[in-house]
């Protein structure tokens, strides 16, 4: 899928960079760092520490963490009409309607910051959405380098959202949310199987072990942007 360089990563050099990139210069040079160009996909069940990574990760790189179930969230604490619409849907533990999360992400995927990479958490849900995802990044020239799928069990993934107080964090909800994550999202594990960009990563480890096994897995690959 995506174009991964090989080879080692180069320290940014600050007078080649492009102004149209939207970090600053001061943020540049305090950090000077490798720039990545990175667009993954964070997949796994409810509770197995994607948003976690993926907000380490972007603090990382310094490219956007996207979270449809965070901006869904922020839609309904707002009242908007997405708000409204997905409310009912977030509270039963169901899926919000494809054609609202669809719109919802193609408009996100055309904002200034995704130049250098995103990471999607919590998108896609399901095989239409994830079909729908490759033609929008086919068409807005921006390809998927990886999908990365975080395994834990089930007992402790359990554990982990009875934990964190989530008003859709209740057991009745968590059992819905994981009908729901078998039944639906689990093949999309295969559908990026099949696409050749597929990494499986043990989720049952602590922050620090998992966040240094990424970086191991994904940078050294990377195309260094400056
Ligand atoms: P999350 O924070 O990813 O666990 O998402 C919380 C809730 O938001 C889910 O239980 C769904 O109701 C909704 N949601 C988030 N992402 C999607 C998506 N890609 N498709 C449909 N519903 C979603």
């Amino acid at each position: 899928m995506g174009k991964m360089a090989t080879g080692s990563p180069q320290i940014a050099n600050p007078a080649r960079l492009d102004p149209s990139t939207p970090w600053s210069l001061t943020q540049l040079l305090v950090k000077n760092q490798p720039r990545y160009m990175m667009r993954l996909i964070f997949l796994g069940p409810p509770g197995a520490g994607k948003g976690t990574q993926a907000a380490l990760l972007a603090e990382r790189w310094q490219i956007p963490h996207i979270s449809t179930g965070e901006i869904l969230r922020q839609a309904v604490a707002d009242g908007t009409p997405l708000g409204i619409k997905a409310k009912s849907y977030m509270d039963n533990g169901e899926l919000v309607p494809d054609r609202l999360v669809i719109a919802l992400i193609e408009e996100r995927l055309q904002q200034s910051d995704t130049k250098r990479g995103w990471i999607l958490d919590g998108f896609p849900r399901n095989v239409p959405q994830a079909t729908t995802l490759g033609e929008l990044l086919d068409a807005i020239s921006q390809p998927c380098d990886r999908a990365l799928n975080f395994e834990v069990p089930t007992d402790i993934l359990v554990a982990r959202m009875l934990g964190r107080g989530r008003q859709d964090d209740n057991e009745t909800t968590i059992r819905r949310r994981l009908e729901v994550y078998l039944e639906q999202t689990e093949p999309v594990i295969e559908f990026y199987r099949q696409h050749g960009c597929l990494t499986v990563i043990d989720g049952n480890r602590s922050v620090e072990d998992i966040h240094r096994d990424l970086l191991v897995a994904l940078e050294p690959q990377a195309t260094t942007h400056s």
